[in-house]
């Protein structure tokens, strides 16, 4: 059975680039009726951040990617495979390292940060790099230099150590990728990475592998930042005489220039979010913004995180989640970085709103003006009145490409313009408009049937009547009801603000 997992270390929001990683994970398990499972990588108590799991887990929620087995789950309290929080599995790790220790495959080192650092510059004034592998380890401070008494002295008068893995020299190294393809490398480059330490605690690398293997993880999913370990887990794997999973690394998201790593500070400049949700850093208090309280659906998130780094090979970009499990194949997965584009994901946001209900937006649409127009007393609450407001939806939901813009677009409906945009008056408000908007107000508080065709068949009747021309009247009337050349047909405006509120609009542009 197939049993990915998602691993985060919460040290911070999570990045769409760890939720596209969370999402292929769940598309592919879903595809083969797999599990998906959410594994807490704490190991590192220094760059825990409060807030962060819980930040983690209500990402996953509002993105409706929810995992079979986590922190919490149903399956944790039977502890076949649970905690999933590496901090609560912590007793486990060290057992792990001392059969390392048993069969060869890893060392104590007792050197310093300090002696480390001496031998990095020794090496630079050199102009060699220094590695901690089999090029140096006679030299240095561990016990495949030391003499056993030596050793166990050391660790008995609670000398700070490390558990070093021990680096095979000489070798060339077979790795695969599903994404990837077939790699070769060379084992002299490897450092004998650090798998523990004298705290108690294992590094990512030892805890990884031991969790990926006690939870029968059969295939590892993540980003491609972690290409470079990848000798080592499966050098891991080799010395601890277990089955490796399949590996597949995810192409890096690039800034929208295709230059380099996406990064919070290209949202910050082009005015995009790159977290799911908004996030307050709790040592700072800065808020970063999140795509949900931007005025995203979550399934347009879903739709273009899916298109970043993959595509069906067809000419179809709306899928739904089931849609997406149904096509993706981790083998069509690609190989170079995914550019990241803003326009795009609004585009994404449009296409998700055009499916919507009239119905549904705007029950969106009225809570919007619920919770920042009514509270805030920019209008009043007798205006909320939905058969106005799903007339409103109607006329402006093409253009629209989040709920908010219904107010932005639309904000005329429900307030007289306060001014009127300065170069559009002075183009459209000439000599005898005042006069000719006069006899138009008139015009229309003489209209019985205040339907929008009719008051069309009307006004056009008198404009030609009085041979006064389109231009002459059109323009400005749209300036007086909206404030802008903006919105949408004038007489369906003018039918739905009504006739009082139009007669008043014209004749206040008047004064
Ligand atoms: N804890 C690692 C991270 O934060 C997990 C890497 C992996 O999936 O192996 O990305």
């Amino acid at each position: 059975k197939v049993r990915v997992r998602f691993a985060p270390s919460p040290t911070g929001p999570l990045h769409i680039g760890g939720v596209r990683t969370a999402l292929f994970n769940y598309l592919f398990a879903k595809k083969h009726g797999g599990d998906f499972i959410l594994r807490i990588e704490d190991t590192d108590q220094n760059r825990y951040v409060e807030g962060a799991e819980r930040y983690i887990v209500d990402s996953l929620n509002w993105l409706n990617i929810p995992y079979d087995e986590g922190p919490g789950s149903a399956e944790e309290t039977q502890r076949k495979y649970g905690s999933y929080r590496q901090s609560e599995r912590r007793h486990l790790y060290k057992q792990y390292a001392d059969l390392l220790l048993e069969k060869g495959w890893a060392y104590y080192a007792f050197d310093t940060a300090d002696e480390l650092d001496a031998h990095r510059k020794e090496h630079e004034a050199k102009g060699k790099t220094f590695i901690y592998n089999w090029h140096n380890r006679q030299k240095l401070k561990n016990s495949l230099a030391l003499t056993q008494d030596e050793v166990q002295q050391k660790i008995d008068a609670g000398h700070e150590y490390v558990i070093r893995f021990k680096s095979p020299q000489d070798e060339k190294l077979h790795l695969k990728d599903i994404i990837r393809g077939d790699m070769e490398i060379d084992t002299n480059i490897l450092d004998d990475k650090v798998l523990f330490k004298s705290d108690g605690m294992p590094t990512y690398h030892l805890a990884n592998i031991v969790d990926d293997h006690l939870m029968e993880i059969t295939h590892v999913i993540r980003g491609e930042e972690w290409l470079p370990s990848l000798a080592l887990h499966v050098l891991l794997y080799r010395a601890f005489d277990w089955q490796e999973p399949q590996f597949a690394h995810l192409p890096l998201i690039l800034k929208p220039t295709g230059k380099g790593k996406l990064s919070k500070r290209d949202g910050d400049k082009m005015g995009f979010p790159v977290f799911p949700l908004e996030w307050r850093d709790p040592s700072t208090g800065t808020i970063s913004r999140g795509y949900k309280e931007d005025g995203y659906f979550n399934d347009a998130v879903i739709n273009f995180l899916a298109f970043l780094g993959w595509n069906p090979g067809t000419e179809q970009e709306i899928f739904s989640l089931n849609g997406l499990i149904e096509a993706f194949q981790l083998e069509k997965v690609h190989k170079a970085g995914a550019r990241f584009d803003p326009d795009k994901t609004k585009w994404y946001n449009h296409q998700y709103l055009q499916q919507k209900s009239n119905k549904e937006l705007t029950g969106l649409f009225m809570d919007f003006i619920a919770s920042h127009k009514v509270v805030s007393g920019e209008i009043a609450p007798s205006l909320v009145n939905k058969d106005y407001i799903t007339n409103v939806v109607a006329l402006i939901k093409e253009r629209a490409d989040f709920v908010a813009d219904f107010w932005t677009q639309a904000d005329f409906f429900f307030v007289a313009p306060s001014a009127y945009d300065e170069k559009a008056a002075k183009k459209q408000w000439k000599e005898n408009t005042n006069e000719y908007m006069d006899e138009v107000a008139g015009v229309i508080a003489g209209i019985d049937n205040f339907a929008s065709e009719n008051i069309e068949t009307i006004v056009k009747q008198w404009i030609s009547n009085r041979e006064l021309g389109f231009g002459k009247i059109m323009p400005p009337l749209r300036l007086a009801l909206v404030g802008a050349m903006k919105g949408p047909h004038v007489f369906d405006i003018i039918a739905l603000i009504g006739k009082e509120e139009t007669t008043y609009r014209i004749n206040k542009a008047i004064e």
